[in-house]
């Protein structure tokens, strides 16, 4: 199909006489066609569930265009007629359906399996206004509502409607449908489920809201505020909707392919990410119970048909909910998950294991008695879990473990974020890399060849003006693209050590006060959500702000040092700041970050890492070897230990370290507090001194040598070049093809 055919039926205009609105809406509805002729009806007996309460999508009119194998010719055609994709694919609002690295894997795990011609489809939530928008208002993180369905939008209505059942209520849902084209493969589905009532006007102020109004508020919001107890139980209502409507519609499919039900697991495979989904363990159970199925059988048919992945040890994940909330939002499934319980109490000794206990329900522990694989993300953090968080698990079902390194979309993380690079890559190896991400290793021997070097760089620059050109768009900032690139882009957390990097701006800011000057400037760029309720997180968000102006108002050290925190980072913000770096921060605590996959990203692009031995940070650097990436820290045996007996004591680093106390001092200097707020800034200061629970001033000291000596070596473009080449070349490994490969080859079996 030709967008001039599409625009002459619409509009009976040519390219040129159209607006870009117009384009978009033509684009928009050409794409929707063509994916859609790509639906196969029959793909195999057995489909796979990729169940999430989230999926970090991104823009997806490029990504489409791409997957469909059109992009240049579509580009090509608008150029003609003096029109430019990337200024139409702006007007695309980008949904927040995610907060981060587990969304973001959701969709790029939808984007490989539709690549490799899997059957299988996503089950989510159509949340109307998304996570939300994050804007700065006096240098503190407002959150308000992000609405991204429009009149034109990706999902499509479908007829599909279930009435679901709440303690005292009932709702109706609707199923709505987005197509996921597979790159030069056929069309699967992501399929977010609504609710029929949902009112938008409820919401006032911000992100506020009656959190009573279960039908009219279910869907508005991804993650409501849960510091009460009103916005923890509607997250159970959610679940519930999720799951019900998702199970529902996996036995009415199952059925239509020919399953009796006693063979659910030869049609259905379900992967439940992470514990949000939990409850569609019981959900199947009663509804297989329904279908005069006795519970013994139901279990064991169930047993077979769930695999259950874990992404983090932070307990804060690992959900436990209140056995009342549960018995008055969803009360049917109360009498089975006690049924659950029962069984796990009367087989096994270990109590830690127990499903219920002190009145909490522990939604992994329903995933991993009654699932029949549990992976983990990275192999180190499979290792963690096996040893430590769940060892007990692990002696009683050792066969239920399974690693499954997690990986991302080429088509999005490189072929659709840097054409430069890519264009680079082709021309040096041919296009084969692009279905198999392996080929990428024929970069290794132009290490050699200071032509490719230098062209690698060139590249780099290019990424660093598109980045000039959309933060001075977005933001009104203006970066340097002549300065060392060095970013931080993830959700707040702090875990994740975004203070530590914030504490090295400030020793650097003393440095250069000092007279001691870097050879090029440094432009630090932080991107970063906070949860609305996580005080210290904002806190550290405040401190950045301030820092950020502080260094811009001095112009003794703002021509050495920049601090920019790019506002209401998202997939389109990663995509521009991705090509653009040269060094990139994975620096959680060591033992904390279950994978990570910005890493990944970073690596693609050519960023070298600086970041602690966690996640997967351990394969990066056991691929790219000990030159192209740059260790420092603790390791994850030392934190644990640590952990274990107590005896980490952030103010001795504090009291014993002169550049550490003067850095964190800093915080509540006169200087800082002229710009912030006081309140906040202690309360940062004394958390910093006083508790400090992923242990920031433990590694600071080497994090600061070691920042040195990158700078340092970035100063020799040659060698730094390649460093960059090594990092692009050993990327292959974290397709998210040869991942789903690996889930499909171990797990799901289709
Ligand atoms: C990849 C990605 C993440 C995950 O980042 P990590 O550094 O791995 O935590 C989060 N948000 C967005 C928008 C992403 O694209």
């Amino acid at each position: 199909m030709k967008l001039q055919e599409v625009l002459s039926k619409k509009y009976q205009k040519e390219i040129a006489q159209c607006s870009d609105e117009e384009l978009y809406a033509a684009l928009l509805e050409m794409t929707k066609e063509m994916s859609s002729e790509k639906v196969k009806k029959h793909m195999g007996k057995k489909k796979l569930y990729y169940i999430s309460a989230e999926f970090l999508i991104g823009k997806l009119l490029s990504n489409n265009l791409i997957n469909l194998g059109i992009y240049e010719e579509v580009k090509e055609e608008l150029e003609k007629a003096g029109k430019n994709l990337s200024e139409i694919e702006e007007l695309e609002p980008e949904p927040s359906l995610g907060n981060g690295g587990l969304g973001r894997l959701a969709a790029c795990f939808l984007d490989s399996i539709a690549t490799l011609g899997l059957n299988g489809d996503g089950i989510g939530l159509n949340y109307h206004y998304g996570l939300f928008r994050q804007v700065f208002e006096n240098h503190i993180q407002k959150e308000v509502p992000n609405p991204w369905m429009e009149q034109n939008s990706w999902p499509k209505k479908t007829d599909k409607t279930y009435e679901i059942m709440f303690g005292g209520f009932k709702v109706q849902s609707r199923m709505y449908d987005i197509d996921v084209t597979g790159y030069g493969n056929c069309t699967n589905q992501l399929h977010l489920f609504d609710l029929e009532t949902v009112d938008e006007n409820l919401v006032r102020d911000g992100i506020a809201f009656d959190k009573q109004d279960i039908e009219k508020n279910l869907t508005l919001f991804l993650y409501p505020d849960d510091s009460d107890d009103a916005g923890r139980i509607l997250r159970v209502y959610q679940q519930y909707f999720m799951v019900s409507n998702g199970a529902r519609l996996i036995l009415d499919e199952a059925r239509e392919r020919g399953s009796n039900l006693y063979d659910l697991a030869d049609y259905v495979v379900i992967q439940i990410n992470d514990t949000h989904p939990t409850m569609v363990i019981p959900e199947l159970i009663r509804l297989l119970m329904e279908q005069g199925i006795l519970i013994d059988d139901a279990i064991e048919i169930v047993k077979k048909t769930c695999a259950y992945t874990n992404h983090t040890i932070l307990a804060e994940a690992l959900e436990k909910w209140p056995v009342e909330y549960l018995e008055r939002a969803v009360p049917q499934l109360m009498p089975i998950i006690r049924q659950l319980d029962n069984r796990v109490r009367r087989d096994i000794k270990e109590e830690s294991t127990y499903i219920i206990k002190d009145g909490l329900v522990h939604m992994a522990h329903i995933d991993i008695h009654y699932g029949f694989s549990v992976n983990g993300v990275a192999r180190l953090h499979t290792e963690i879990l096996k040893k430590n968080e769940l060892h007990h698990f692990y002696q009683l079902y050792p066969e239920k473990f399974n690693n499954k390194t997690n990986g991302i979309t080429f088509r999005r993380w490189l072929l659709h974020a840097n054409p430069e690079l890519t264009k680079l890559i082709t021309d040096l190896i041919g296009d084969g890399f692009k279905k198999d991400a392996g080929e990428l290793e024929r970069l290794l021997p132009f290490v050699q060849d200071d032509s490719v070097l230098e062209r690698l760089l060139e590249t780099k620059r290019a990424g660093k003006l598109r980045l000039k050109k959309y933060l001075k768009e977005a933001q009104g900032i203006d970066i340097d693209e002549n300065s060392i690139f060095d970013i931080q882009i993830k959700r707040l957390h702090e875990y994740k050590r975004q203070q530590m990097n914030a504490l090295y701006v400030i020793h650097k800011y003393f440095d250069i006060k000092a007279g001691h000057f870097p050879k090029t400037p440094i432009t630090v760029i932080f991107g970063a959500k906070a949860a609305p309720a996580y005080t210290i997180a904002k806190d550290i968000i405040h401190l950045i702000l301030c820092l950020q102006e502080l260094i811009a108002e001095d112009p003794q050290v703002s021509p050495y040092l920049k601090v920019i925190m790019v506002e209401n980072y998202n997939v389109t913000a990663a995509e521009k700041l991705i090509p653009a770096c040269d060094i990139h921060e994975q620096i959680s605590l060591a033992s904390k970050e279950a994978s990570g996959t910005s890493n990944m990203k970073f690596m693609l692009n050519g960023a070298v890492a600086i970041g602690t031995m966690d996640g997967a940070n351990v394969e990066i650097a056991e691929l790219v070897g000990e030159d192209n990436i740059y260790i420092f820290g603790e390791s994850s045996e030392t934190v644990i230990e640590h952990y274990e007996k107590a005896d980490y004591v952030s103010k001795e680093f504090y009291e014993k370290d002169r550049d550490i106390k003067k850095a964190v001092d800093f915080i509540i200097s006169d200087t800082l507090k002229a710009i912030g707020n006081s309140e906040q800034l202690e309360r940062l200061y004394k958390e910093l001194i006083c508790k400090d629970w992923f242990m920031t001033l433990l590694d600071w000291r080497s994090y600061m040598q070691t920042k040195e000596r990158i700078f340092q070596e970035y100063e020799d473009r040659k060698t730094w070049a390649k460093k960059m080449l090594i990092n692009i070349s050993k990327a292959g490994f974290f397709s998210s093809d040869r991942t789903i490969e690996q889930y499909n080859e171990d797990i799901w079996k289709l």
